[in-house]
């Protein structure tokens, strides 16, 4: 509790913030293990073709299944990995076990996207690192697209976009992620040459609950997409009513529930196999 002593704001006993950082002290040091522990696992989900519905690309989402706590979700421990830095050895980890998976396991029409933190962008040779996870792997650059978010901006904008540059120089696509939600500046936009900007779901639930305003933000974005020669991505369609919609607002690609939920790798290839066979049924 709080106690106001002679005036003062000093905090003598905050028993939740305390429960929290000793958690947090907690999480971070099974962070630490988790890679050689082999606690990492990548799920991918897909992103399909607006109008066409044929899958374009699999997103690779992180997964820790942490023997200390049990499965803790990236909306926990990333923060706390950008944090610490640790990102750095585990965003080196998802780029070669994308690229891997993909080139391996993967039709060769079929894309990767990876998500990227400031930090890696930052603070590591990204490139160099790219580099090796794209020979390493076999994989085709033009396969790979790297997601980031707009905070890449709000720190060393230009050592940011150089290594995002010298990336696109390799053939890779990058995707601007979570658009709308962040520190928007139109700006960024004139900054990089991103293929795809991903409308955040927060607007394609706000649309499928007819707001105005989502509407008009989305269209919004699609012009301006269209306009710079970029395509949209539509994040979080849950249902074919939401997919609908979408599609009538003129977005190039949709990821969500409804077209697949993220998947363990195994279960991938699974999806092909069905395709493919769905395929050689219509052609029969
Ligand atoms: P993101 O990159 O925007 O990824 C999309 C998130 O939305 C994923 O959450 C996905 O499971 C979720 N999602 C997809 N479709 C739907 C839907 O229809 N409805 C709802 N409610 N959710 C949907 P997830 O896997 O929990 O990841 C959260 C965030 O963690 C990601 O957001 C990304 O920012 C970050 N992240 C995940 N993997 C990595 C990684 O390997 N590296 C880095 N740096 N960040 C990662
Ligand atoms: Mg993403
Ligand atoms: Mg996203
Ligand atoms: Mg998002």
């Amino acid at each position: 509790r709080a106690k106001g002593e002679g005036g003062g704001m000093h905090r003598e006993y905050e028993p939740s913030l305390h429960a929290n950082a000793e958690e947090k002290r907690q999480l971070e040091h099974s962070l630490r293990n988790a890679l050689e522990r082999d606690e990492m696992l990548l799920h991918y989900q897909p992103v399909v073709d607006a109008t066409t519905e044929e899958i374009v690309s699999f997103e690779a989402l992180i997964r820790w299944d942490s023997a200390d706590h049990g499965f803790v979700s990236p909306g926990k421990f990333i923060p706390l990995a950008e944090d610490t830095r640790l990102i750095v050895p585990i965003g080196t980890w998802v780029m070669q076990e994308a690229c891997r998976e993909a080139a391996d396991n993967w039709p060769t029409n079929i894309k990767v996207n990876v998500n990227v933190s400031p930090e890696q962008l930052l603070e590591t040779d990204f490139s160099a690192t790219v580099v090796r996870a794209l020979s390493d792997s076999g994989l085709d650059p033009k396969r790979l697209e790297i997601e980031v978010t707009e905070s890449i901006f709000l720190r060393d904008a230009s050592v940011a976009r150089n290594a995002l540059e010298e990336c696109m120089a390799l053939g890779c696509s990058v995707a601007l992620d979570d658009f709308g939600t962040g520190y928007s500046s139109l700006g960024y936009l004139r900054k990089l040459k991103f293929s795809t900007i991903k409308v955040d779901r927060t607007f394609v639930q706000g649309a499928a609950q007819q707001s105005p305003e989502s509407i008009a933000i989305i269209r919004a974005v699609v012009a301006m997409a269209d306009s710079l020669g970029m395509t949209t991505t539509a994040e979080g369609v849950e249902n074919e009513e939401e997919a609908e919609m979408i599609r009538s607002m003129g977005c190039t690609k949709i990821q969500g529930f409804h077209f697949g939920r993220p998947m363990p790798r195994d279960d991938v290839a699974g999806v092909f196999t069905r395709r493919a066979a769905e395929q050689r049924l219509k052609s029969a």
